[in-house]
C-alpha cells in the first residue's frame, strides 16, 4: 500500500482525554478514532491489527475444534429475563417500532444455550464447543482508557455444552490451554487468577491478566510457586501467634474527641495503626447490618466478608444503621451491640491490649482485650497484602496490577437448566447440560498489548499482528534513483506477498521516519543517501539496531 493513496492520518498530540501509554498511541498512530465516550472507530492501521488479532484467536480457537457461529447483538429482551436485575443500566435497551423491548446484547449465555437447547436432543450430539467474535455492548459506568473499557467492544465469547461435569471439566481445560496459546503467541506477559468462589486448588474459573501497572485489577501473587489470586479471592493464611506472655491490662475508657479513623487516633494516643481494632459497618442484601473487625494497619475485603456471610450484596451502613445497632459512626466496637451479626478477621485473636471504639460520642476504650469482645464469627476477611504469606507454599507474597483479557467460566448447570436445556442420556434419561462460558475481551487485548510493547517513539508490534511487516521510507521524494530503488524492492516485495507500506509523500525525511516508528511496523527500510551504491538502511523497530545493507538482500530478509 502506498500511503499518499491511502486513508493516513498520525497525530503528534496526544488526545487530552487519554491517560494511558496504549491509548494514546493508538490515537496517535491513526489506529482508531474516538466517536464519543466508550466508543471507537477503526481507521485502516488499526483495523488491520484487529483483524490479525482476530485471525490468531480464531485459528488456535478452530484448532481446538471450536466452531465458529454468528449472534445477533440485537435481541428481545425476554432474552435476558433471568439476568435483568443482574446487569442492570448496563444494559443498552431500546424499543422497535412497534414498542417491542429490545436490547443489545452485553454476553450471550442465553443466546447460545437457546441454540442448542433447539439443535442438541441426544447425546451423541455432545460434546458442543461453540464460539464467536462479536461486538457487544455494555453502558459502562465509567468507561475509560480508550478500548480497556468501552461502552462497545470486540469479544471472543465461546460456549461449550458437555453430558457430564467430567466432560466440562476436559472444554474447560482445552479452553484454558487454547488461551494460554492465544496470549503466548501475542508476546503477551500474563498470569492466570484463579477467580474461584470456593476454596483454593479449585478452578470453576480462572482470569487471564496482563501485567500492567495500569491494570484495574490488584492481583496477589507468589513468584515461588506461581500462586496468583484476584485480590477480592487472595487467602490469608493464619497462623496463631503465642501472645501469652503478655500481660493483660484492665480496659479503660478514654476521651478522644472527633478522633475518628484509626489515623487521627495514632499521635494523640501515642499508639501504632496495629494496636487498634479497625471497625466497619455494613449493611447486606439492603437488611443485616453487619459489624465487621480487623486490626487497624489493615483493611476489609468486601468480597471475603461477603462470601463468609453468605450474602450478595453489601454497602456501607448509614449513621442511623449504626444507631440502630448501639453504636455512634467513628466509635464503633465490638462491646455490647445490639441487632447486627460481628464478624472479625482471624488475625484479631492475636491481639492484646488494643484499642476499640467505645460506642459512644467521642470514646474509645483502651487497652481492650478478646475477652471483653462479642465476635459472632471469625473468619478470614482482611485484604491480602504484599509481604503476606503464600497460602500455597509459605514464601512471600508479591502484589501486582493487572488488565483482565480474558475470563474462563464453569457455570455448570446455571443457565441450562433456567432454560430448559436438555439431552437425552445413553440410557433414555433426559439430563441438563454443563455448560461452560469462555470470553477474551480482543479490542482490550489490542489496548494490552500495546500497553506492553511500545517505547517513546511509539507501537512496537509483534510481526504476527503488526499492521503491516515491512515499511519503504522514501527520503527525497525528489531524487529519482530513490524513487526507482524504492519501487522496485516494493514491488519485489509486494511480488513475495510480503505485507509492505511505501511512504511516497511529499514530506520531509524526519517527519516520514517519525510515522515508521509511530505506527507499529517491525521493520523500516529507509532509501535515502546510499542509492548510489544500491544500499538501503535496515531499522529494527524492536531494537532500533541500524544496518546499511544491501537492497538485494532485503528481498532474502523477507
Ligand atoms: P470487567 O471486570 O473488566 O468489567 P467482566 O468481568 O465484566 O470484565 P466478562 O463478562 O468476563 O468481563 O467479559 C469477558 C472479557 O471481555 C473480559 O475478560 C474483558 O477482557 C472483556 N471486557 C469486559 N468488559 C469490557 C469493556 N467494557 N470493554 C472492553 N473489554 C471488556
Ligand atoms: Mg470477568
Amino acid at each position: 500500500m502506498r500511503i499518499s493513496k491511502m486513508f493516513f492520518k498520525t497525530y503528534k498530540e496526544d488526545p487530552q482525554d487519554a491517560e494511558i501509554k496504549s491509548h494514546k498511541l493508538m490515537v496517535r498512530a491513526g489506529y482508531i478514532k474516538k466517536q464519543t465516550a466508550g466508543v471507537y472507530m477503526f481507521m485502516p492501521l488499526g483495523l488491520r491489527v484487529l483483524r490479525k488479532l482476530c485471525d490468531v484467536i480464531r485459528e488456535e480457537m478452530d484448532n481446538a475444534g471450536a466452531c465458529e457461529m454468528q449472534m445477533t447483538s440485537l435481541l428481545p429482551i425476554e432474552t435476558y429475563s433471568g439476568r435483568l436485575e443482574h446487569f442492570g443500566s448496563d444494559m443498552f435497551r431500546l424499543q422497535d417500532r412497534s414498542g417491542k423491548e429490545m436490547c443489545l446484547g452485553p454476553s450471550h449465555e442465553e443466546v447460545f444455550t437457546a441454540v442448542v437447547k433447539d439443535a442438541i436432543t441426544s447425546y451423541k450430539q455432545l460434546p458442543q464447543l461453540l464460539y464467536q467474535i462479536q461486538t457487544k455492548f455494555r453502558d459502562e459506568v465509567r468507561p475509560r482508557f480508550g478500548l480497556m473499557r468501552g461502552k462497545e467492544f470486540l469479544m471472543k465469547d465461546a460456549y461449550s455444552y458437555d453430558v457430564d461435569k467430567a466432560g466440562l471439566d476436559k472444554s474447560y481445560n482445552l479452553m484454558a490451554e487454547t488461551y494460554k496459546r492465544i496470549f503466548n503467541r501475542l508476546g503477551l506477559k500474563f498470569v492466570i487468577v484463579n477467580a474461584d468462589n470456593g476454596s483454593m486448588g479449585g478452578s470453576a474459573s480462572q482470569e487471564f491478566m496482563v501485567k500492567s501497572s495500569i491494570g484495574e485489577d490488584e492481583i496477589i501473587v507468589c513468584d515461588d510457586c506461581g500462586y496468583a489470586s484476584n485480590i477480592e479471592k487472595a487467602e490469608c493464611v493464619y497462623t496463631p501467634k503465642d501472645v501469652s506472655s503478655i500481660t493483660k491490662l484492665e480496659k479503660k475508657l478514654q476521651y478522644t474527641p472527633n478522633l475518628k479513623t484509626i489515623s487521627d487516633l495514632v499521635e494523640p494516643l501515642n499508639k501504632k495503626e496495629s494496636d487498634m481494632l479497625k471497625a466497619v459497618v455494613y449493611k447486606v442484601d439492603d437488611k443485616k447490618i453487619v459489624a465487621a473487625f480487623v486490626p487497624g494497619d489493615r483493611e476489609i475485603e468486601e468480597i471475603k466478608l461477603l462470601r463468609c456471610l453468605g450474602g450478595i450484596n453489601i454497602e456501607m451502613a448509614s449513621p442511623e444503621d449504626i444507631e440502630s445497632i448501639g453504636s455512634v459512626a467513628g466509635f464503633v466496637g465490638a462491646i455490647g451491640l445490639k441487632n447486627c451479626t460481628v464478624v472479625a478477621d482471624n488475625s484479631v485473636k492475636d491481639m492484646v491490649n488494643f484499642i476499640i471504639g467505645a460506642n459512644k460520642l467521642d470514646y474509645h476504650y483502651e487497652n481492650a482485650n478478646l475477652e471483653d469482645l462479642h465476635i459472632d464469627i471469625f473468619a478470614d476477611i482482611k485484604k491480602a497484602k504484599a509481604g503476606d504469606i503464600c497460602p500455597n507454599c509459605g514464601k512471600v507474597l508479591q502484589s501486582i496490577r493487572g488488565i483482565e483479557v480474558g475470563h474462563i467460566f464453569k457455570q455448570n448447570t446455571k443457565y441450562t437448566e433456567a432454560q430448559q436445556c436438555k439431552y437425552l442420556d445413553v440410557d433414555g434419561k433426559s439430563k441438563y447440560m454443563e455448560m461452560g462460558a469462555y470470553g477474551i475481551g480482543v479490542t482490550r487485548t489490542m489496548s494490552a498489548i500495546i500497553e506492553q510493547n511500545s517505547d517513546d517513539l511509539g507501537i512496537i508490534l509483534p510481526d504476527e499482528i503488526a499492521p503491516y511487516k515491512v515499511e519503504i521510507v522514501i527520503a527525497n521524494i525528489k531524487n529519482e534513483d530513490q524513487v526507482v530503488l524504492a519501487e522496485k524492492i516494493y514491488n519485489d516485495l509486494l511480488n513475495k506477498k510480503v505485507e509492505v507500506l511505501l511512504d511516497d509523500r511529499q514530506d520531509a525525511i524526519g517527519a516520514k521516519l517519525k510515522d515508521a516508528e509511530l505506527i507499529g511496523v517491525p521493520y523500516i527500510v529507509v532509501v535515502g543517501k546510499n542509492t548510489a551504491e544500491g544500499k538501503v538502511e535496515l531499522i529494527n523497530r524492536h531494537n532500533m539496531a541500524r544496518d546499511i545493507i544491501d537492497a538485494k538482500e532485503i528481498i532474502n530478509k523477507f
